[in-house]
């Protein structure tokens, strides 16, 4: 519920109103502007319009028909940027690059996609451990020893890591070796892990439920800043839909969409969102064009004989195209793409 006041309001009004709705268990603050506004919070369900209008100070009670709230830009106008050791996500002149294998593999594996990532201009490391793979046979990842050869990597060649917890039983884990939690597609619904990662204080990618809206998928994010993380990255990933020929449909459009809701960081995962290495640079530059603040991407060195999301996975010389093509895009929209 928003309060609009009239402009004559004076101090002593409103600490009335604040010792009144105290009483009530309300708060209030002060919505970004003119300061006239003021966004209600607590046990408003209970609370008669009506007996705020009778307070001669206040012009208006609007109901918020949006569930939205600290994931939107009516109680948080400018942009958030979140840090993650040394980088900032969400700045307006920055494309940020985070490129590694689906799943980690092995020391030799990790260790060399690392070398190559930075080589190439990435600014973070990814890996499964945990993966959560559609049939029961696949490979499911290194677990634990997958967690600790990804962080060795990382602070091998200077880049934070970013993977998938899956439970909240790994939290003390992924705390201790990840740099930025990411939420995968299959649990963006999973509230008991939104709430437990909301506890955390480290950075969350949230990626989009693969048949999640973009309200819902916001909602999410709403669960993990209620318990008190406020740093969310969202990761459009692709949506479920009648086409088939490609794995998900890429939903861009949330993307730009997304910047207008919403103060917070939104990167794009063109590799599953496709699952087609052929797509993964034209859709790289795509998002790249409709605003993104960066780009998720599996590489591998060896995609043909990768455990998991071979035919997704580029090349390492075809993610040094990319990068280059990336460059020329990201410069034409004045920002910076991955690091020199
Ligand atoms: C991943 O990034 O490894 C992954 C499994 O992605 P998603 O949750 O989007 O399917
Ligand atoms: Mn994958």
């Amino acid at each position: 519920m928003i309060i609009t006041l009239k402009n004559i309001v004076k101090e002593e009004d409103l600490i009335l109103l604040r010792t009144n709705l105290e009483k009530e268990n309300i708060s209030f603050i002060n919505l970004p502007g003119d300061n006239l506004n003021l966004y209600l919070s607590g046990n408003i369900s209970k609370l008669d319009k009506k007996s705020l209008l009778a307070y001669p100070f206040i012009e208006k009670v609007t109901a918020l028909t949006s569930p939205l709230r600290k994931v939107s830009r009516v109680l948080q106008p400018e942009d958030v940027i979140i840090r993650i050791g040394n980088l900032d996500v969400g700045q307006k002149n920055r494309v940020i690059i985070i490129a590694g294998p689906c799943a980690v593999e092995s020391r030799e594996q990790i260790l060399l996609i690392a070398e190559k990532a930075k080589e190439l201009g990435a600014d973070m490391l990814r890996g499964g451990a945990y993966k959560p793979r559609t049939s029961p046979y696949a490979f499911r990842g290194l677990e634990e020893e997958g967690i600790r050869l990804l962080s060795e990597a990382g602070k091998k060649y200077n880049l934070p890591v970013v993977s998938e917890l899956t439970t909240a039983d790994n939290i003390d884990l992924f705390t201790k070796y990840v740099d930025l939690i990411q939420i995968g597609s299959r649990n963006m619904q999973n509230y008991e892990l939104l709430k437990a990662v909301g506890k955390v204080n480290k950075p969350i990618l949230l990626k989009r439920g693969y048949a999640a809206t973009v309200e819902e998928w916001l909602l999410a994010a709403e669960y993990i800043m209620n318990e008190g993380n406020q740093n969310v990255i969202l990761c459009e990933r692709g949506i479920r839909t009648f086409e088939n020929a490609t794995r998900n449909t890429l939903d861009l459009s949330a993307v730009p969409l997304i910047k207008e809701i919403s103060p917070l960081p939104i990167i794009v995962d063109p590799s599953h969102g496709t699952g087609k290495w052929s797509l993964v640079e034209p859709m790289s530059l795509a998002a790249i064009a409709s605003g993104a603040d960066g780009l998720i991407i599996e590489i591998h060195q060896d995609p043909e004989h990768a455990l998991s999301d071979g035919g997704q996975s580029l090349t390492l010389e075809n993610f040094t195209k990319l990068m280059k093509k990336g460059k020329l895009v990201a410069h034409a929209l004045d920002k910076e793409l991955g690091h020199d």
